[in-house]
């Protein structure tokens, strides 16, 4: 399953991938789309997730936020705005409930590999983001290919880790791919905005920045891999799904909400 959202980097690996498939009859591909509920944004990404799935052939799954938790992004940041300050950002519980999501396509559809299109920006910005949160040793867990931890888990992989989001751009112009170019109206909160503004500043006046960070955390991941205790996950005691403690983070932050 190739997780599309609609916009460059997504629609651009589903047509690589399309292409290399070919290739491969042996090989059975699916697209999976979570619709997060973000009002007109949302709607317009799966109407081209949906038109280049048509187009190229490929079975089309969508799963939403409203069907899987009961409430839509926007729903819940609206919640949150009457609650009063949460500390937490639109994006802080959209990262957390679309991961979930996604797996729950994944592996409804019975798929063996779910592919994200990350980019060479979003691995660099998800590794600097993970040190400023002070949770460093999330970069031992987040790699190219996981491992896969529990059985409930569908193994991710991420082959575009090392393309630049400008080749990606390039590609997807010259090959006259249709994909959304607005961005999500929360993305100006995120602290990832001020990581990527950084990172691109550096990746103009020193080009090869992104790839030296990236190189550089692949060279230290074993030390950090050796250095991080095993857990031993359980099932989350609301939805069933796995986590390290009584309650998964999707269900801890609906709980913090008092939506479940
Ligand atoms: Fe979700 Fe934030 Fe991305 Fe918008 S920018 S889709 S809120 S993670
Ligand atoms: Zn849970």
């Amino acid at each position: 399953m190739v997780a599309v959202s609609g916009g460059k980097d997504s629609v651009t690996l589903l047509h690589i991938l399309a292409k290399i498939e070919k290739a491969f009859p042996d090989v059975a591909m699916c697209v999976g789309t979570v619709d997060e509920g973000v009002r007109d944004y949302r709607d317009e990404a799966l109407k081209i997730a949906e038109d280049n799935c048509r187009k190229l052939g490929i079975e089309h799954r969508v799963l939403s936020f409203k069907e899987l938790f009961g409430y839509g992004l926007d729903e819940i940041v609206e919640l949150t705005r009457k609650r009063g300050e949460s500390g937490l950002t639109p994006c802080s519980y959209c990262g957390v409930l679309r991961r979930k999501a996604l797996n729950t396509l994944a592996r409804k559809a019975g798929v063996d590999k779910l592919v994200i299109a990350h980019s060479l920006d979003d691995e660099t910005q998800t590794m600097l983001l993970n040190i400023v949160h002070g949770d460093p040793m999330r970069i031992a867990r987040s790699k190219p290919v996981l491992d896969v931890i529990h059985p409930k888990f569908v193994r991710r992989v991420k082959p575009l880790c090392m393309v630049p989001e400008r080749e990606i751009v390039f590609y997807a112009y010259l090959k006259k791919i249709q994909f959304q170019s607005i961005p999500c109206p929360y993305a100006q909160t995120a602290l990832r905005n001020d990581i990527r503004t950084m990172l691109n500043r550096m990746e103009h006046k020193h080009a090869g920045t992104l790839f030296t960070i990236f190189n550089s955390i692949e060279k230290i991941r074993p030390a950090l891999e050796a250095s991080v205790a095993e857990v031993t996950l359980k099932e989350c005691r609301l939805c069933g799904e796995p986590t390290v403690g009584d309650l998964c983070r999707a269900c801890q932050l609906l709980q913090e909400l008092g939506v479940v």
